[in-house]
């Protein structure tokens, strides 16, 4: 406890010299500065400037014509650390990390656009329907090897075919897995068990549910660390949603429940199929918005490589008990731990922003008491059972743009700055000329 200099003085006294402050841009990237622990009451007083730039920069390092942007001339933002939040680094001997938070640079306000400011103002809509959101994420990557030989640099790691749902060094002879669960348990993330999952080289880690933002922060937390965790093996772990054409994608399912002020789950019910009318208004909510949520939780250009029939990822707008061909499935468990499985987000998503998105939809559905329609049975992915997701970018993007309730809850400004960055996302891919092409044209046309 006690103020910056205690804690700059007990960090000191605990062997660590470096803090490094962490917080996430636009698309869920874990930005950072390293700050010597003695110039951490400087920098907790200040806030550490970073360039707005940062919310309108491509890892390519495109761009993108945002307003507050290069039309005003670049401005700072100010980044808080969050000392609430400080935890050593136990792969970093000697640096504890934190979240920050980013203020305007003139003005005591958080950044409009930053991503945990804008699940703020999802979870405080739905506080004003007396609701409180839990979040369970779920996340799966792909872990490489470097491979001069591939064309990206990469290949996937492991032990080949058939590991799914296991543990130990059939799929992992190295034992990435259990390092890394290790580590993310010292973090203090709230992981409860990891496994090898469908793909070569793929795993997926669960996380504890927890209230809406702490889940959010523990998220991206955990994506930032074990991308870093894989770099100290000389590894890349990536979230890209469809990295491999001969392997499934990688998701972010998300559960969701909402306790009233007393902590009572308001999905359970004591009747029929044991989930409340809240719960379907929730569904419902999550349907009538995913083309414009696919947006958040679908973010880029490869995202939509993900979504086919027979993937286990969604491909329709529906719902279903315990159905994982399904885009929202109602896990088995009822009572207090009645909840929605969204299983659209892929793991490219943004955290921050994929969850508040879905708390706008819950929220809108709630709200406006809109009525689910009947739960899918058996296979989930016959286009005339329901209406197929964007099947791409643009489209996604589009019914954002479209959605004007959403952007009511999300906040116009930012809902403009996302939209303008992926926009020139997509107007860069639509320009870039790809392998495909060059086999499919080059040598027969
Ligand atoms: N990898 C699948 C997806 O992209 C999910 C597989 C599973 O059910 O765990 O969503
Ligand atoms: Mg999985
Ligand atoms: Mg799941």
């Amino acid at each position: 406890g006690g103020g910056p200099r205690e804690v700059a003085d007990r960090l000191a006294g605990e062997g660590i010299d470096v803090v490094r402050v962490t917080y996430p841009d636009l698309v869920g990237i874990d930005r950072a500065r390293d700050v010597l622990v003695e110039r951490l009451p400087d920098a907790v007083e200040h806030g550490l400037a970073f360039c707005r730039a940062v919310y309108h920069t491509s890892p390519q390092g495109d761009t993108a014509d945002v307003a507050g942007g290069l039309d005003a001339g670049m401005p700072d933002i100010r980044v808080r650390p969050d000392l609430a939040t400080l935890v050593p680094l136990p792969w970093e001997p000697g640096v504890a990390q934190c979240l920050g938070e980013a203020y305007e640079p003139d003005r005591d306000e958080p950044c409009p656009e930053g991503p945990r400011e804008v699940l703020r103002r999802a979870v405080e809509r739905l506080a004003g329907l007396g609701l409180t959101a839990v979040a369970g994420p779920e996340l799966e990557y792909y872990l490489c090897d470097p491979d001069p030989g591939s064309p990206t640099g990469w290949r996937r790691y492991g032990g080949g075919p058939g590991s799914v749902y296991s543990a130990g060094r059939k799929g992992d002879p190295d034992g990435h897995l259990l390092r890394t669960l290790r580590y993310l348990r010292d973090l203090g993330l709230g992981v409860t068990m990891g496994n090898h999952e469908f793909g070569v080289g793929q795993f997926e880690i669960n996380l504890d549910h927890s209230e809406a933002l702490d889940a959010a922060d523990r998220a991206f937390r955990f994506k930032a660390a074990v991308k870093e965790i894989a770099r100290t093996e000389g590894r890349l772990a990536t979230f890209m949603a469809r990295p491999f054409n001969d392997d499934g994608g990688s998701g972010f399912h998300v559960h969701l429940s909402c306790v009233d002020a007393t902590g009572h789950n308001v999905f359970a019910s004591g009747d029929g199929d044991g989930l409340s009318d809240v719960a379907r208004a929730a569904v419902a909510g999550v349907l009538e918005h995913a083309p414009a949520l696919a947006a958040l939780l679908n973010p880029t250009v490869n995202s939509y490589k993900r979504f086919g029939p027979d993937t286990l990822a969604p491909w329709l707008i529906d719902w279903g008990l315990d159905n994982r061909s399904a885009m929202v499935r109602i896990p088995p468990e009822r009572g207090a731990a009645t909840r929605i499985e969204v299983r659209l987000g892929d793991a490219s998503a943004n955290p921050y922003l994929g969850i508040a998105g879905l708390l706008a939809a819950v929220h809108l559905g709630v709200r406006d008491k809109l009525a689910a329609p009947p739960p899918l049975e058996g296979y989930g992915y016959d286009p005339a059972k329901a209406p197929v997701l964007p099947a791409d970018l643009p489209s996604a993007l589009g019914a954002l743009a479209a959605d004007h309730a959403l952007a009511e809850v999300l906040g116009e400004r930012f809902v403009a700055s996302f939209l303008a960055y992926k926009r020139d996302e997509v107007a860069r891919f639509g320009r870039h000329v790809t392998d495909w092409e060059f086999r499919e044209y080059g040598y027969h046309l």
